[in-house]
């Protein structure tokens, strides 16, 4: 008879800080309201069990918020000890007890996405399976974007060079940010990168959340015969009915979601919007993001996830309709493992669970981490 059942014996939790080449700026900074963005810190959850196998999972966050997440994994972390590690659902609502009291979203659910996620990439490498082909997955590769080389600290020559570079190593789209006090210097630099691109190369812009409703709609309507894939965050992220009235005075589609921190706080979005950009540590992790992926799938939402390619390439391969993933490299130095990109497309690596293992460099990047051990059996 098969043994059902295997046992957490090791969980280790740590804080890193990755630096960016340069910092970057979007409508937040331009707006006054953030500082330019000058690192990731990322909180990584490594588990380890009796079976002998292991799992990596990590959240982040932009300027505040990591070591709050590691306090809070550093309080319930201690429990995942002697669980099943396949019981992932379970394993979440018990630490979702735990930490009751701070709430089901924001900082406390972003702590426990590092454990969720290491619990996914866990099950996935004992199946033998990449995570996408655990989850189901519809395709081998997704559209990838690039994000990194469109900031408004950058120049426009180098906003043309950087997408270029991008075009030339294999990616399939380029996205700028707008959303500036001065719309017409928007206007000025999409209309330049579209001619220096050519109608062909798929476009997005990304406002940051910096526009009141009459000024979304004026520049949607500046662009609509701009051919853009998608206006992304043109208003604040909570606003759910500028969004569904935006939607549908334009023909440009309008994308949001990377900022909301819970399943209760998209749902309202899926409905409005054209694509949802749900991000798997900032919702909570993958057991909450699939909820949400089922909710677009039956509004007929398109899915194009936020940032951490890494993770979102397999849940992208795994939703019915593909979209985009977006490529921002910047927490590849943690990792041993590069992401294959060709032909306008990010192959969903075809090792188990996510295909990844923190790399040596990683240790230079180290600011604090902390172990739990179980008893061996
Ligand atoms: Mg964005």
């Amino acid at each position: 008879m098969t043994r059902v059942g295997d046992a957490i014996a090791y969980v280790r939790f740590a804080r890193y800080a990755v630096p960016l080449a340069a910092p970057v700026s979007d409508a937040k900074v331009a707006t006054g309201r953030q500082r330019p963005l000058s690192q990731i810190d990322v909180l990584t959850c490594e588990i380890g069990t009796r079976d002998g196998l292991r799992g990596l999972g990590f959240s982040y966050t932009t300027r505040a918020g990591t070591p709050a997440q590691y306090a809070h994994v550093r309080e319930v972390g201690e429990s995942l000890l002697g669980r099943d590690p396949s019981d992932i659902g379970k394993t979440y609502e018990a630490l979702l007890w735990a930490g009751a009291s701070v709430g089901r979203s924001g900082v406390a659910t972003q702590a426990l996405a590092a454990v969720d996620v290491a619990l996914w990439d866990l099950k996935a490498r004992r199946a033998g399976l990449p995570l996408a082909k655990l989850l189901g997955a519809y395709r081998d590769s997704v559209r990838v974007y690039n994000t990194s080389g469109g900031y408004l600290q950058a120049p426009l020559d180098e906003v043309k060079e950087r997408a270029a570079q991008s075009l030339a190593g294999g990616i399939g789209g380029i996205k700028i940010k707008v959303g500036q006090p001065d719309m017409k210097e928007d206007l000025r630099r999409l209309a330049a990168v579209r001619e220096h691109l050519g109608d062909g190369v798929p476009l997005m812009v990304d406002a940051n959340q910096q526009w009141d409703r009459a000024s979304a709609l004026r520049f949607g309507r500046a662009v609509e015969d701009l051919g853009l894939v998608w206006i992304e965050e043109p208003l604040d992220a909570y606003d759910a009915e500028g969004h569904a009235r935006l939607a549908a005075a334009l023909d440009t589609p309008i994308a949001t979601g990377e900022m909301l921190s819970s399943v209760a706080e998209h749902i309202g979005l899926i409905e409005a919007v054209d694509v949802i950009q749900p991000d798997v540590p900032r919702v909570g992790g993958i057991t909450p993001y699939l909820k949400i992926a089922a909710l677009a799938d039956h509004a007929h939402t398109q899915v194009a996830p936020h940032f951490v390619m890494e993770i979102h390439v397999h849940l992208a391969a795994a939703f019915p309709r593909e979209s985009w993933v977006e490529h921002i490299e910047w927490l590849a130095p943690l990792f041993e493992e590069r992401m294959r990109i060709e032909g306008g497309r990010m192959a969903v690596p075809d090792r188990p669970g996510l295909g990844l293992s923190l790399s040596g460099r990683a240790r230079d990047r180290l600011i604090d981490d902390v172990e739990f051990h179980g008893s061996g059996r």
